[in-house]
């Protein structure tokens, strides 16, 4: 039997990292086994529904090369794959379990079920659905129906028995049927609850494997006895380490660390070291190797090596990661994504800048950024059009030596004939013979002159890039300001 595996968000919000990381395990456990990949909307919690969600999952999949063979957008032969478009389905299989007697009506007020549940609470008891309307004769139904009172259906459980399920990552977990008590699967407004959803759509799809957030393994007892109900084979499960912060509490949607999907796509982060990243989070292939292109993952992922206990977000990693990617990128692809962020940013090339300007100046960066939009403030310099000093490079450039070495510079650039990275050199080279200043003595007066830090990148470049008409006007700038 072919491996068919899916993701099925509820479009409730953006697309969030964790989500991600499960989309994924499903993604690459469908590619290493050959199977079929699927993506379903979950969409029947219509009060939680946000409007622009399913289209912001659709663009960060793809965005991060993330793709289905069957679902959404894609089509495929268990269509539509949105469940609200499914409803016909679930009637039938309502009325299936209604005429066996799995499943009756409820006519319980919202304001009966509190109470009851608060009783449940007082005496100490497990709160669980009473049974009060399971014990309705055939007759007071069908009068109680006819009259009118909205009803929920409630799947009866057969109290007294245990339920186990095999986890692939987690063993054998054992479940108690009288924690459970019979549950709602269909709602007053005739949309059925997740837990039974879930199961039909699974079985309809010929899932094999459900591999999800742990979060939800308190759901699978109902949903096997689901299965059993309709008489349908289980489906192998695998739930999910849970993802943790810093702190290693349950990572939070509103963590400042974790972004959604589409933040990183419009910060320029190369996907696949977002791919990457996920990748490892509660798995390990072994050994020491930890960069991994999608092919390489989709030949070793495998759920025997997902971990049982939590996996730490760590941003640092993944900052790390990030810059590993990014540094990697052609210079002529890095630059493409720089330009995208000077556009969002309303920065331009500087009209008459050299050919390969932005290229050049990419360059000078590129080895320290994490993704595109860190040009913006590390390049600063190139656009702006007043210069601000920081505190160290005042202090320098209060200096007397440091002002003639600032000086000797200013009239060598007024003079200069060719402005390249090579003539700052030699011109450097001059004032170091005509001073007797060298080292930092030397170039530390003209960096925080003309780029307001005394730390960056390549000075020649630096100067280069700058132009001359900048480099000139800071330098004097430098020299008649109070710093
Ligand atoms: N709609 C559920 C969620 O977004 C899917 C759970 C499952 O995979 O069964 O969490």
């Amino acid at each position: 039997m072919s491996v068919r595996v899916r993701f099925a968000p509820s479009p409730t919000g953006h697309l969030h990292i964790g989500s991600v990381r499960t989309a994924l395990f499903n993604y690459l456990f469908a590619r290493r086994h050959g199977g079929t990949y699927i993506l379903r909307l979950e969409d029947t919690d219509v009060n939680r529904n946000v409007e622009g969600a399913e289209l912001q999952f659709l663009d960060g999949f793809r965005w991060l090369g993330i793709l289905w063979d069957e679902g959404l957008d894609v089509g495929g032969p268990h269509a539509p794959y949105r469940c609200m478009e499914r409803l016909p389905l679930y009637k039938s299989y309502t009325e299936r379990m209604l005429e066996s007697g799995l499943a009756y009506p409820c006519f319980c007020t919202d304001d009966e079920l509190v109470a009851q549940r608060e009783l449940a609470e007082q005496e100490g008891r497990v709160p669980r659905y009473s049974g009060k309307c399971y014990n309705l004769s055939k007759e007071e139904r069908q009068a109680k129906i006819d009259a009118g009172i909205p009803y929920s259906i409630r799947f009866h459980v057969e109290p007294g028995k245990r339920i186990e399920i095999e986890d692939i990552i987690r063993g054998q977990v054992t479940f108690q049927t009288d924690d459970i008590g019979d549950f709602v699967i269909v709602k007053s407004n005739g949309i059925p609850t997740y837990n039974f959803q879930v199961v039909i759509d699974d079985v309809e799809m010929e899932i094999t494997h459900v591999i999800r957030a742990e979060e939800h393994l308190s759901n699978t007892p109902r949903q096997v006895l689901v299965y059993e109900a309709l008489g349908k084979p289980v489906p192998a499960f695998a739930h999910l380490p849970i993802v943790l912060d810093e702190h290693r509490k349950k990572l939070s949607k509103r963590d400042p660390n974790v972004l959604p999907i589409a933040a990183y796509e419009k910060l320029g982060y190369v996907p696949q070291a977002i791919i990457n990243f996920l990748a490892l989070l509660g798995w390990s292939p072994g050994g020491e190797e930890e960069l991994f292109s999608m092919e390489e993952l989709c030949a070793k992922f495998d759920l025997d090596r997902v971990s049982k206990s939590g996996a730490v977000f760590d941003v640092e990693k993944l900052n790390w990661m990030a810059n590993q990617y990014f540094k990697a990128l052609p210079l002529s692809d890095a630059a493409l994504m720089v330009s995208k962020q000077m556009e969002q940013e309303g920065l331009r090339v500087p009209p008459e800048a050299p050919e390969g300007w932005l290229e050049n100046v990419v360059s000078l960066f590129q080895d320290g950024m994490t993704c595109a939009h860190d040009f913006i403030h590390l390049a600063q310099t190139f656009f702006q059009t007043h210069i601000e000093w920081e505190e160290e490079a005042r202090i320098l450039l209060r200096d007397e030596s440091a002002r003639a070495v600032v000086e000797a510079y200013l009239h060598r650039s007024r003079q200069a004939a060719e402005w390249t990275a090579d003539a700052s050199r030699a011109r450097f080279k001059e004032i170091q013979a005509e001073l007797g200043v060298k080292g930092k003595q030397l170039f530390m007066p003209v960096r925080a002159a003309v780029t307001g830090q005394v730390h960056g990148p390549d000075l020649q470049k630096t100067i280069w890039l700058l132009g001359r008409d900048v480099v000139v006007e800071r330098l004097s700038d430098a020299l008649s300001s109070t710093l």
